[in-house]
């Protein structure tokens, strides 16, 4: 099988949303009057992102997945894609489980592959993604797109689903914990096959005040949105353990709190509103079918405190977690 009977075969399709698909020079994508195109690349690399025997159908969902997540991260609704493929071999028993899991989440949320590259080399996937938000340039917000820069002192803090499954997903799977059946599975799963919280992103458009995707962990992700923002902020310990449904389970107590606290993959929305949102906030939760936690609140001071339930400093701080990571690069990248 060549080049073009793979794209063919594997990666063509109608895309009846773009003026033009694969097939020709460029893609050509139209954008309606009053909107701007949000534009995120994510690359990912065999061995480094992800395991190179990992299952080629949850490897399709994922790499179309954490693309979705920057879009819904910016409130933007998805519209295409492109995507740039090294492949060692033209292996169909690889490329046809692996075009299926990425045509299923394409289609799940509507957005089109409307071109890429394909190359022979080590496995590597690099998808482009192109949603749409309103703003205006002569508009007085420029950009309805939520933003990490937008955080005020007072503001609420959120975050959607569960955190830190993904990375307990990551050390089962590595040897280090031994979870019980039920909680091995759901963390293989958050792992394997994250959800983007994409209509969660589009129902936050004018409530939230900043917004990010937790893909290298809650302190790293909600660190950009303070640092951004020019703000500090203040987080429930235990409300933050609470996101993670496995935090009763007889875990290692430092490996848990690393874990929700740091672990990557999660690909959850973490988010600031202001309290009088809090209302809206509920109710986009709602209508977008997607659990939300307050998990603190934004402060002037800069940094960022970890406060227990006897509203005592924690010991861990996130420079205390930065700290970790550099001492243990393994484990960070493992947990990347
Ligand atoms: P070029 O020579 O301009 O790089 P190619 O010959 O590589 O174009 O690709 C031919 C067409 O197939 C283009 O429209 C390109 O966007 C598309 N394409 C190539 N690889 C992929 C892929 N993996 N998925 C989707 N479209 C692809
Ligand atoms: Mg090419």
């Amino acid at each position: 099988m060549g080049e073009f009977e793979l794209i063919q075969r594997y990666f063509t399709r109608p895309s009846p949303g773009a003026v033009l698909g694969v097939g020709d020079d460029c893609a050509i994508l139209h954008t309606a009057p009053g909107m701007q195109l949000a534009i995120s690349t994510d690359m990912l690399v065999a061995g480094r992102h992800f395991f190179p025997d990992v299952e080629p159908h949850a490897l399709g969902h994922k790499a179309l997945a954490v693309n979705l997540s920057d879009l819904a991260a910016c409130g933007a609704r998805p519209m295409a894609f492109t995507l740039a493929l090294a492949l060692p071999a033209a292996d169909e028993g690889w490329l046809a489980p692996f075009a299926k899991g990425l045509w299923a989440l394409a289609d799940a949320h509507g957005c089109e592959l409307i071109g890429g590259d394909t190359t022979r080399g080590p496995l590597n996937l690099c998808i482009t993604v192109f949603g749409e938000v309103p703003g205006d340039i002569a508009g007085p917000t420029r950009t309805q797109a939520l933003l990490r820069s937008g955080a005020k002192a007072g503001d609420d803090v959120y975050v959607s689903g569960t955190l830190g499954e993904a990375a307990l997903g990551l050390q089962q799977h590595l040897g280090q914990l031994k979870l019980d059946a039920p909680a091995a599975a759901a963390c293989r799963a958050r792992l394997e096959r994250p959800t983007p919280r994409v209509a969660l992103g589009l129902a936050l458009r004018g409530i939230a005040s900043a917004c990010a995707d937790v893909s290298d962990g809650l302190l790293g992700d909600l660190g950009h949105i303070l640092k951004r923002s020019g703000v500090g902020a203040r987080l429930d310990t235990d409300a933050v353990l609470a996101c993670c449904p496995w935090s009763a389970h007889p875990i290692d107590a430092p490996l848990l709190r690393q874990c929700v606290l740091s672990g990557g993959d999660d690909y959850e929305l973490v988010f600031t509103a202001a309290p009088a949102q809090a209302a809206a906030v509920a109710a986009a939760a709602q209508a977008s079918g997607t659990p939300v936690r307050r998990i603190g609140r934004i402060e002037t001071q800069t940094g960022l405190r970890l406060v227990d339930a006897h509203g005592q400093l924690a010991v861990h701080t996130m420079q205390g977690f930065d700290h970790f990571a550099s001492t243990s690069p393994q484990t960070a990248e493992a947990l990347k």
